[in-house]
């Protein structure tokens, strides 16, 4: 069993580098949630880890499958929105890169995932955020209205001597943009854990651990740029069910059963 848990430490470090690693333990430390594989030969689920998020990779869609991140103080500073939408550098070579055109002229914003405003730490770390694959298609009452919301509501959170891990990504399709190179998903989601700040997250975590979870329409016709982020407030159990994502699966059953199920009232 020790010889077995060793050789398996050994092939993570080959496949991901030891900062790699790193990155994994702080931004997926709650579970990896369609078991994505840094794999070309799996280009729908392609395991992207970054220091500052980790996300699966769809070639097929353009967008990520989801992207994960861990957010307390130490990532928020005083550093100024980099706004250099790009390429990500990082994609297999061969495989299309969508840029800081893909989205032009579609009426649909170049939605982050992971918000530039939750890393304000270093010019490095924020500039992270504008690589094209932490974007969707984003329709505008959306992006700046209830889940830009949402975003600042987190952000007060960690401000207040929280910590959080947060999961989010697009469903569905309503057709593509780039030439069929992008999809633009028919919903937007998002699955957030709250805990006080500390160490050993995951053994503080409890059946009566705070989370928040919203699926959120992503037409301009379908919300309204001032709705209230709570009135699209749903279970985790829900998201799970509409993506096939298991998320926070590194936790115990019972502790997913108990947080996954309620749907957040404060
Ligand atoms: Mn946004
Ligand atoms: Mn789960």
């Amino acid at each position: 069993m020790i010889r077995k848990i060793f050789f398996l430490c050994i092939v993570s470090l080959a496949a991901y580098g030891q900062n790699d690693s790193l990155f994994l333990a702080e931004h997926l430390a709650m579970g990896n949630p369609n078991s994505a594989a840094a794999n070309k030969n799996a280009p729908g689920n392609y395991l992207m880890v970054k220091r500052q998020f980790v996300h699966s990779y769809n070639r097929f869609l353009g967008i990520p499958n989801w992207v994960a991140w861990h957010t307390d103080s130490t990532w928020l500073g005083e550093i100024k929105r980099n706004n250099k939408f790009r390429p990500d550098s990082t994609l297999p070579e061969k495989w299309y890169h969508v840029h800081e055109g893909s989205y032009r002229l579609t009426g649909f914003d170049r939605g982050h995932m992971c918000p530039s405003a939750d890393r304000t730490n270093t010019p490095t770390d924020n500039s992270a955020t504008f690589l094209m694959t932490n974007m969707i298609p984003q329709a505008p009452n959306n992006n700046q209205g209830p889940w830009a919301a949402l975003e600042i509501y987190c952000r007060e959170l960690v401000k207040q001597g929280k910590e959080l891990y947060i999961y989010c990504g697009g469903f569905g399709s309503q057709g593509f943009i780039d030439s069929g190179r992008v999809q633009i998903p028919e919903t937007t989601w998002k699955t957030i854990l709250v805990l006080d700040a500390g160490d050993h997250d995951l053994l503080r975590i409890t059946p009566s651990t705070r989370t928040i979870a919203v699926v959120m329409p992503n037409n301009n016709v379908l919300i309204a740029k001032n709705s209230d982020w709570r009135m699209f407030r749903v279970s985790i159990d829900s998201v799970e069910a509409l993506t096939g994502y298991d998320f926070f699966g590194k936790l115990p059953r019972k502790v997913q059963s108990a947080i996954e199920s309620v749907v957040d009232t404060q």
